[in-house]
């Protein structure tokens, strides 16, 4: 019997929270909790008389660690997952430290405001030292190792598909198929269409800020950057064909740089059709895309926010998609001192995603491995008090379980590599 509370109720906490409701067996109580109520009690009385997980519903703005504290012990639960947004990491991590609580998120630290002069400082000082400009990095999230440690308590970061089950591949192929692993490229595929001329499959603010930031990837212990949407290749992924993609910055790579023992090289590519980018150029060019508050008749807008107004909401876009997402992770190493390739990868079918939960594959392949990644923590599996990503577990249990709930993996062991 365990109790969990969920903040944030969008895209991704859509799936997880059905997908926990599907094993309540382990989640006997889920108390949804968001800045808007009213999502949280449309969902629990969709659930109603579907399920045998108790739900309650609470309204919290978990950027105020005081709200959290009281809401968290008020509901006392064993686990509370974040399913909210990265801005909203540390406040929560703070308020689980006060009150006793695991932890769990889908994403790593981000600023919302990129305009704190301490925030700015540090990370200009990051960008000067490790070589790569990402707004976000683990680093905020590290910090807490020793206060978990100390409080017996465990963090889980980071467990949705990529970063999440990618990392969970790496750790199978490196504990089951290679004595040592060289390169890894992370291939993230979406084949979906739905229709509209431009949207995102998740939080737009969050998705665009990703995807127009410069690219960079890992080489001989140090960081390479270039300019977004520099680096181009094509790929024929199984299940959904040839597709363009282009290497991003991802915040997986900093976790496996240093986890996966004398790994040369990781790269992340994540497929765009052309029109996808023509619209994010027009959207950067006209300054749409920016995070900087602008005066409009007198009152305020951050031009990302008004835009995220304008798009369709991410997790109306279910009943329109059509196609497959194949994400996953090609190797090359070593095993028994000849050199050997592996492609580690999930094929996901959008409709069939909305048949089973009325979501899309994106929020679909980010949810399951959310409660998966709670399981885990809830079935004592990976206990471990501090602060982890996950490749630092054992990958078993969790491979096993995306199996079993909904994301089914398979491995080539002779896959095209990309050059
Ligand atoms: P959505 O924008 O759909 O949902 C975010 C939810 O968080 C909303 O319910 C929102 O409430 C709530 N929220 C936002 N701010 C606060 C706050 N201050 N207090 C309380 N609740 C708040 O996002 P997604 O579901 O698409 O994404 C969720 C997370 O998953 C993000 O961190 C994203 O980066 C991550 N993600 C991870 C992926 C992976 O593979 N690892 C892939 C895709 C996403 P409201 O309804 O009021 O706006």
């Amino acid at each position: 019997m365990s109790k969990v509370l969920v903040i944030g109720c969008g895209g991704v906490a859509n799936v997880a929270i059905r997908k926990c409701c599907q094993n309540s067996e382990v989640f006997t109580d889920l108390c949804i909790a968001s800045r808007t109520k009213a999502k949280c009690d449309a969902l629990a009385a969709d659930l109603a008389g579907k399920t045998s997980t108790r739900i309650t519903t609470a309204q919290v703005d978990a950027d105020d660690v005081k709200q959290l504290k009281a809401l968290i012990d008020a509901y006392q639960p064993d686990l509370v997952m974040n399913i909210a947004l990265p801005y909203q990491d540390l406040t929560i991590m703070d308020a689980c430290l006060a009150c006793g609580v695991n932890y769990l998120d889908t994403a790593n630290y981000e600023p919302e405001k990129l305009d704190d002069p301490a925030w700015r400082a540090r990370y200009e000082k990051r960008c000067r030292e490790e070589g790569f400009s990402a707004y976000f990095d683990y680093s905020y999230q590290w910090e807490y190792m020793e206060k978990f440690k100390a409080a017996g308590l465990t963090a889980l970061l980071g467990t949705g598909f990529d970063p999440g089950v990618t990392q969970a591949y790496c750790a199978w192929a490196q504990k089951h198929l290679f004595d040592t692993i060289d390169t890894i490229d992370i291939l993230d595929c979406n084949g979906g269409d739905h229709g509209y001329p431009f949207a995102t499959n998740f939080n737009p603010e969050v998705n665009l800020r990703e995807v127009s930031a410069p690219g960079s990837y890992w080489e001989n212990g140090h960081w390479v950057e270039v300019p977004a949407m520099s680096i181009k290749r094509e790929y024929d992924f199984d299940g959904v064909g040839q597709k363009d993609m282009y290497l991003l910055h991802h915040e997986e790579i900093e976790s496996l740089a240093k986890n996966i023992p004398g790994v040369k090289r990781i790269r992340f590519f994540m497929t765009f059709g052309q029109s996808y980018l023509t619209h994010m150029q027009c959207l950067e060019n006209v300054g749409m895309l920016s995070t900087e508050p602008v005066l409009y008749e007198g009152r305020e807008i951050v031009p990302i926010q008004f835009l995220k107004a304008l798009l369709p909401d991410p997790a109306s876009l279910g009943p329109r998609t059509v196609g497959k997402t194949n994400i996953g992770c090609i190797f090359t190493g070593t095993k028994d001192g000849r050199p050997k390739t592996a492609y580690i990868y999930n094929i996901c079918d959008h409709q069939a995603c909305y048949k089973e939960v009325g979501s899309q594959a994106i929020s679909y392949t980010t949810g399951v491995p959310a409660m998966v990644g709670a399981m885990m923590l809830l079935t004592g599996k990976w206990n471990k008090p501090g602060v982890y990503t996950v490749e630092q577990f054992d990958p078993d249990p969790y491979m096993d379980a995306l199996n079993r709930w909904g994301l089914p993996w398979q491995v080539d062991d002779h896959p095209v590599l990309v050059d």
